[in-house]
Formats: structure tokens, sequence, C-alpha cells
């Protein structure tokens, strides 16, 4: 089994907001080894964007900040180091690619020097080597006529091209962790298809993890290795791909996939969506977050949180009653 490469330890990431703490993130604990492909699901406002702002200590404070918890890289604690050290690992061994490109590219900067600007920064380039550099990765990441193109501003490129430049950026200095926060949603589902297979290869070559964040379980289905899913700030289910479709547990996660669209199901049958809608963080239910909308609510779940509870190999585990043992649950 490959090395671990990034640890996270019980991690909580709260907002202080004129309506109280917000736990956005509470208490999660996952693993990545190299070359893995992990993807963190669950609906907007989960907390995955914000576990992944949190790994690379983006959460802006205040309001936000990262009340515990430990995130071992490498085996060194980002938590502790200063921000030069992270800054460092930040672009360079940590790099992060977001859903819409245009915001995060200078529109008054030509491609290839946006993508040169790293490698000077990161690995030292001379500015000519870094060009030159530049123009391989576009030829790399399948950008047809790489050197001419090299030279044309971002809103000469399309939404998908825009997207491959970012991947660009982001593995230009050799990361061991490429991190992509909802990486294509903006797209269209055949450029879609084209970049997270582009990730997917790419990861393999260069033996990158990845940490794929998605609304989306049939995103994830193709290209991740395990898979957490979130909800209201915690990680409810943590399995393999394969277990995970073949038997999900968690009654959020069987409603996941039952919203997924099916070829075989036929024109006329509805899609299911999950009844409700995800809780306010700011004023969280006792017990399981989830009870509202769940059709397996037992008494329990409106009075406790239900603990993790593993079953058989890592990762497979679940924070539900109806697995945990005692009261409610499995014996
Ligand atoms: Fe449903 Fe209870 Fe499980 Fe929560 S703990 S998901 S309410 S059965």
């Amino acid at each position: 089994m490959e090395e671990i490469l990034l640890e996270v330890n019980n991690l909580r990431t709260v907002f202080d907001t004129e309506y109280g703490t917000v736990k956005a993130v509470d208490d999660i604990s996952f693993t990545l080894r190299k070359g893995e492909v992990l993807g963190l699901v669950g609906e907007s406002g989960c907390g995955k964007s914000v576990t992944n702002l949190s790994l690379l200590r983006l959460i802006p404070e205040p309001p936000g900040r990262i009340s515990g918890g430990r995130i071992l890289f490498k085996g060194k604690d980002l938590l502790v180091g200063d921000e030069e050290e992270v800054r460092l690992v930040r672009g360079g061994s940590i790099a992060m690619i977001f859903q819409d490109p245009m915001t995060s590219l200078n529109p008054l900067l030509k491609i290839s020097l946006q993508i040169a600007e790293a490698l000077q920064l990161h690995r030292g380039m001379g500015r000519k080597e870094a060009l030159a550099k530049a123009a391989e990765l576009l030829k790399a990441i399948g950008i047809p006529d790489a050197e001419a193109r090299a030279n044309d501003y971002p809103h000469q490129f399309s939404g998908g091209m825009r997207q491959r430049v970012m991947i660009a950026m982001a593995i230009s200095c050799n990361p061991d962790i490429l991190i992509a926060d909802e990486p294509t949603t903006a797209l269209d589902v055949t450029i879609q298809a084209q970049i997270l297979e582009l990730i997917k290869s790419l990861s393999g070559e260069n033996t990158m993890s990845v940490i794929m964040i998605t609304h989306d379980l049939g995103v994830v289905a193709g290209i991740c290795d395990t898979i957490c899913v979130m909800y209201a700030g915690k990680i409810v289910e943590k399995a393999s791909v394969d277990d995970l479709f073949a038997q999900p547990l968690h009654p959020y996660t069987k409603g996941l996939l039952d919203s997924i669209p099916r070829i075989d199901a036929g024109s006329r049958k509805r899609l299911y969506s999950i009844p409700g809608s995800p809780p306010n963080l700011a004023s969280l239910p006792p017990g399981c977050p989830f009870r509202p909308r769940c059709d397996k609510a037992m008494e329990i779940c409106g009075r406790e949180m239900p603990p993790e509870t593993s079953l058989g190999d890592a990762p497979r585990s679940v924070r539900c009653w109806l697995y945990a043992s005692g009261e409610g649950g499995l014996e």
C-alpha cells in the first residue's frame, strides 16, 4: 500500500457570525495516500470547500478560524508552521484549481506569463526557461497549437481551455497533491468528461494524489478511489468507490445515489430528490443533522449525534445510528 501523504485528524473550522458560531467543518478525519484520488462529496454548504481551504490555511480570519485538529502533510503539521512555510507548500507541493477559471486568471496577462510566473516562483526557473516550459505544459494538457496559443489572453480561450490552463498552472510545479474544487461544474458534459479524464491521467502518470470536491456523485464515479460523503460539516460515510456504489449505507448517501439520472431507468421514471433542504449550520437540530430529511429516523436520532462506526476494512465507516452499536443500532 502506498505511503500516506496527508493525514487530517479531527479538523474543526468555525465562523463567528451574528447568529452565533457556525461549525462549518466539525471534527473530520481522513487520509490521502500517494497517487490516491479522493472525492469529497455533498450538497452546497456541507463543508467540503471549507475543508479544502482549511488544508491550505486559506480561511479568511476573521470571521473564520481553524479551532482544532491537525493537518499532517508528509508528517508535518501545517497548522503549526509559520505563514512562509505554508506559502511554499501552497502552489508548490499542494496545488488547487477552482470552479471558475475566469476569476482565477488575470485577464490582462498572457497565458504563458501566468504559467511562467508559478514556475519562476516555486521552481526558481529563469524567465526564458519558464516560458518554454509553459508552452510545453499547454501542449501536454491538450491545447492545440500550444506555442502560438501561449501568447493569447484568457478571454481568447473557451471555458474548457481556460480550465485546462488552470490545470497546467497547478501541475507546473509537480505538486504531490492537486485539490480540484468543482473543476467541471461550469462546463458542458463533453468538456467535463475530457477534463476529468485529463486529471485522472495526470494523477496516474505523475503519481499525484488528487482531492476532488463535487456535489455530483456521478462525477466521482469514474475517477475516484475513495469517497467521503459530507453533510452539515461532518463526514457521514467513507468508503472505496466500489463499496460506496455497490452498497451505500448512510440514508443520505443512498439519497444522493438515487438522485443520479440512470440511462436504464426509462424516460417516464421521475428522478428522486432528497426531501427538504440542508440544515442551517447556525441552528442545527439536536442529534443527527440529517434527521428532518431521513425516512429511517428513530427516537435516538433526535437526541444524540451518531458516532462514527467502522465497518470492515478502512476506509469503510459510517456515522448513523442504524449501524452504531448500542441503543437503536447494531448489537
Ligand atoms: Fe437517519 Fe438516524 Fe441515521 Fe441520522 S442517525 S441518518 S436520522 S437513521
